[in-house]
């Protein structure tokens, strides 16, 4: 016998995510039924949102009870989004890394995982099968009841029904049995609803609890932000293996119109002033290059800077318009700021930060500064501390904008890329970037200076108004005073005088 006896054995990526339930956010019961119920209703905004359809989305999530079940549930989600084309439906939800997705522009779910998972957890701790009611529109409704063969990452399919479509209908329901802990994970789950009104101020949602409380977020914009639009992969995002896909599919003869073809926003002048930089011929065929040449020309690629930065149309930014609605509608300030920076890139994904402030009203004050956080209009609700925004936060001096911790005001940071830099698989945090904090603290300041201005004017109005109202208390003892020392008969009528004072104030 050798030194040692291994066995090798290949698994599935479903039977990897079985192994790994924590990557993917499934980690316990709590935690468990938060993340179903995020990503069931992640991809309902991904399916009805950037289609150009205003998302009402229902909830339910019922407590089966039957005896000692008491932690088994049922969680239906229903969207009128676009729906999944009928053959598709199996694959989208019990096939792991299969995904509408995979493109690059900004969406909400980008690892063709979180609803597949939601299904795996469902199967393995209640052993039941997951039904999906999906039509696109047309002719049909479709209706599957679906399990996951774990082992080989496939669906296997239990049944299948066909109704008539005559309404037209278009889009998903969900409907899932899990174990989870509904009144542990309530608060986050409740909080994530919330905030997700906030930067989905345009979607209906609707949410049943265990107990049957109904929770509403009501629709309070009828606009929607702008679709991304797919793009190319910019020139200092990519790496060995983008060129060598781009290289197998390419019909172009020549590396200059390889670099017009292939990559974002490089034109014939760019492409040419980038060759002679890399000391590559312009009629070089791509398909030639060997090895080493390919690794040169990435590098080269990542060092010269006469690129154009990515532009921002493969993102979908809410915009202040709609944030400004969010806010007001969830948090109910007295004042609000907010703020969309100038699209940036890392590495060269571009990105765009939005940034709110917003203070008084229903805000309540605690102990430290209430952050809000999104990525891709995703609410962020757990992990803060390890987060890029909340360091900002701390090393901001608030007193330069006559605040501190202890008032009521609450900050709100947006970041949407088509590569949001998560710090885990997690995707709860956001990574240090100096590009990205660099805008994200600049656009702190600029509605924390806003927010400045107004608690200025507000403190100063209070001064008049104080002032104001030690006059108005003596004034009318000066006048009877002044009445008598000057021996007149008639004390003259203040009011007016008062009046005008006010009016001055209000101006
Ligand atoms: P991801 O969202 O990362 O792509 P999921 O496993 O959550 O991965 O979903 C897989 C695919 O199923 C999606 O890419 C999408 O095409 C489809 N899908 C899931 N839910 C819906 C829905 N409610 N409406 C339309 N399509 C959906
Ligand atoms: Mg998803």
């Amino acid at each position: 016998m050798g030194v040692t006896d291994q066995t090798f054995q290949e698994i599935s990526p479903a039977d990897f995510f079985y192994r790994n339930k924590e990557i993917a956010g499934f980690s316990n019961p709590a935690r468990a039924i938060f993340s179903a119920i995020r990503e069931l209703v992640e991809n309902s905004l991904d399916a009805t949102e950037p289609l150009g359809i205003l998302p009402d989305i229902y909830i339910r999530l019922s407590s089966l009870n039957e005896g000692e079940d008491e932690n088994i549930y049922v969680l239906r989600v229903r969207d009128n989004g676009s729906g999944i084309p009928v053959d598709y439906v199996p694959l989208a939800f019990c096939q792991f890394l299969f995904s509408s997705k995979y493109k690059l522009k900004q969406s909400r779910g980008t690892f063709g995982l979180g609803g597949t998972m939601t299904i795996l957890y469902g199967q393995i701790t209640t052993n039941k099968p997951v039904k999906v009611i999906s039509s696109t529109g047309g002719q049909k409704i479709y209706e599957y009841v679906l399990m996951i063969d774990i082992e080989r990452n496939r669906p296997v399919i239990l049944e299948r029904r066909i109704y008539n479509n005559d309404s037209k209908w278009h889009g998903t329901i969900v409907e899932v049995n899990l174990e989870g802990d509904y009144f542990k994970a309530m608060p986050k789950i409740l909080e994530y609803l919330k905030q997700t009104a906030i930067v989905n101020p345009y979607a209906n949602i609707m949410f049943i609890d265990p107990k049957g409380r109904l929770y509403k977020f009501e629709r309070t914009v009828s606009v929607l932000p702008p679709p991304p639009k797919e793009t190319l992969p910019h020139p200092h995002g990519v790496d060995v293996e983008t060129i060598y896909r781009i290289i197998r599919v390419t019909k172009c003869g020549t590396l200059l119109s390889f670099m017009q073809e292939h990559f974002h926003r490089v034109g014939k002048r760019i492409a040419q002033r980038f060759l002679e930089f890399a000391g590559f011929p312009e009629d070089a065929d791509p398909k030639k290059l060997k090895p080493e040449e390919i690794v040169r020309f990435v590098q080269a690629m990542k060092s010269f800077n006469g690129f154009l930065p990515p532009d921002a149309d493969s993102l979908s930014p809410l915009g202040e318009e709609i944030l400004r609605a969010g806010i007001l509608k969830e948090l109910e300030p007295e004042f609000v700021a907010v703020t969309q920076r100038k699209p940036s890139a890392y590495s060269g994904h571009p990105f765009i930060v939005e940034v709110g402030i917003a203070y008084g009203g229903k805000i309540s004050s605690g102990e430290d500064i209430i952050l809000y956080r999104f990525a891709n209009k995703i609410p962020l609700v757990y992990d803060e501390s390890g987060d890029v925004s909340w360091r900002i936060i701390k090393s901001i001096n608030w007193r330069k904008y006559g605040l501190m911790p202890g008032m009521p005001f609450a900050v709100l940071v947006h970041i949407c890329s088509t590569k949001v830099p998560w710090k885990t698989v997690g995707k709860e945090i956001i990574a240090d970037r100096p590009e990205v904090s660099r805008e994200i603290l600049n656009g702190i300041r600029e509605v924390a200076r806003q927010l400045s201005i107004y608690l200025a004017r507000k403190e100063k109005i209070k001064r008049e108004r104080a002032r104001l109202s030690i006059f108005a208390k003596y004034l009318p003892k000066i006048a009877e005073l002044s009445t008598k020392l000057t021996g007149k008969e008639k004390v003259p009528n203040i009011n007016d005088l008062l009046r005008r004072a006010k009016k001055f104030e209000e101006d």
